[in-house]
């Protein structure tokens, strides 16, 4: 059976974004089903984060609308928008750990917080994520005392204690040392087998080449091609695109 459904979980329509005068993007019009690995691909500067802060609201569309699980973001409360925004993970370059509460602390504080989970409960969900990645030796140290890949791989269980059902990751590798890169990897190529919905902004062609279903290609100005890796990658179609792959391939 196929894992991705044809339900979309996340509806972009006639999205714009604009800083001041700058236009980032217009218009832009984009599903995600749920159980889809989409990569988000593009030249640095031409609004990759700018277009996934807005899908959870981190960054406010200048107009158009972001319906996520039916309901549309850009038309709620802030109450409303709390609660559905704790069922989008985001992951960023910068790991955003807690500096000064423990790894367990980093990882119970929003389940308790937001979803009221019991504090015992939410200890034992945390060390069970904590042995998925390996990690649950560190559950009683400080961010600081982890490596880079430690610590995205703990940014990552983080976000999973909330029970996601999208994860947004922005270039969750690219701080990181190279010889960090492949355990982060691994993570999200888990999450991916095992249905989670993901969109992934990277440079980590390799990824994007094996583990995406669709691929998002954004240059300046909006998405100027949108299908499967296969065909993205062997036969890009806009001059934008052969050019960016001939950078990076
Ligand atoms: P990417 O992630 O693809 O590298 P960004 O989304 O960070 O690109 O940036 C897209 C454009 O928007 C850039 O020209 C950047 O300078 C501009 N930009 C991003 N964030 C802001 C902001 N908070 N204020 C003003 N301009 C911004
Ligand atoms: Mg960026």
């Amino acid at each position: 059976m196929d894992k991705i459904s044809t339900k979309p979980i996340i509806k972009i329509q006639n999205l714009s974004k604009s800083f001041g005068k700058h236009q980032v993007f217009k218009n832009i019009n984009l599903t995600v089903n749920n159980g889809q690995v989409v990569c988000l691909l593009g030249p640095s500067g031409v609004g990759k984060s700018t277009l996934i802060r807005c899908i959870n609201m981190l960054g406010k569309p200048t107009s158009g609308s972001i319906y996520f699980d039916g309901e549309d973001l850009t038309k709620c409360d802030a109450h409303q928008l709390t609660k559905l925004r704790s069922k989008i993970g985001m992951t960023f370059q910068n790991f955003n750990l807690f500096k000064n509460k423990t790894i367990l602390q980093n990882i119970i504080l929003a389940p308790i917080k937001v979803n009221h989970v019991d504090k015992d409960k939410a200890i034992q969900q945390a060390h069970k994520l904590l042995k998925m990645v390996n990690l649950d030796q560190k559950a009683n140290v400080y961010p600081d005392s982890l490596s880079g890949g430690q610590a995205q791989r703990v940014a990552i269980v983080r976000s999973l204690a909330m029970h996601p059902k999208v994860m947004l990751f922005d270039e969750p590798t690219s701080a990181l040392d190279p010889e960090m890169v492949g355990e982060v990897l691994d993570v999200m190529k888990m999450l991916a087998k095992k249905g989670m919905t993901m969109i992934v902004v990277t440079h980590e062609m390799g990824f994007a080449k094996n583990v995406a279903d669709e691929i998002w290609f954004m240059d300046k100005g909006g998405i100027k091609e949108q299908g499967k890796p296969k065909d993205f990658f062997s036969h890009p179609k806009t001059p934008e695109a052969q050019k960016f792959l001939s950078k990076v391939l």
